[in-house]
Parts: C-alpha cells; sequence; structure tokens
C-alpha cells in the first residue's frame, strides 16, 4: 500500500536534490563562497539594487535606506 502522498513528497525531495546539485555546480570543489562573491554574481538590472543586509535583489521601490553607498531594503529596516 502506498499513500498518493508518499510519492508527492517524494517528487518534492527529488527537486530539492536537483536544485541543490544545481548550487553545487556553481561552486566547484565545494569551496566556502563569501557574501560579497555572490553579490557581485547577482544581475542587477538599473531599477535594481542589491540589499546589504539581506543580500536579495529588490526593487528600486524598496530602498528603505542607503548608507555608505550601501541600500537596504524595507523588510531590513523594518
Ligand atoms: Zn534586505
Amino acid at each position: 500500500m502506498v499513500p498518493c502522498c508518499t510519492l508527492l513528497s517524494r517528487s518534492v525531495i527529488t527537486e530539492l536534490d536537483e536544485s541543490d546539485a544545481l548550487d553545487e555546480g556553481l561552486t566547484p570543489g565545494g569551496e566556502i563562497v563569501s557574501e560579497e562573491l555572490i553579490v557581485q554574481v547577482i544581475p542587477q538590472a538599473a531599477d535594481e539594487f542589491t540589499c546589504y543586509s539581506c543580500f536579495l535583489v529588490r526593487h528600486r521601490s524598496q530602498v528603505a535606506r542607503e548608507s555608505n553607498g550601501h541600500s537596504y531594503c524595507i523588510e531590513c529596516e523594518g
């Protein structure tokens, strides 16, 4: 007897494993990538910024504070 929910959770786990494999492909040798390097890799449009606190790329309209050349999003600034 195989409940349908068991099949569902298995497929979800498979998707997670695949995304993990993709992430590992970006860091050969399993080296620890510093947060600064990750920021440089993120493609950033002219109307977007990278929050210096959570390092997520957000739209310019979500800038809550800018200091020392770094931007912080509304979620981090609360
Ligand atoms: Zn943030």
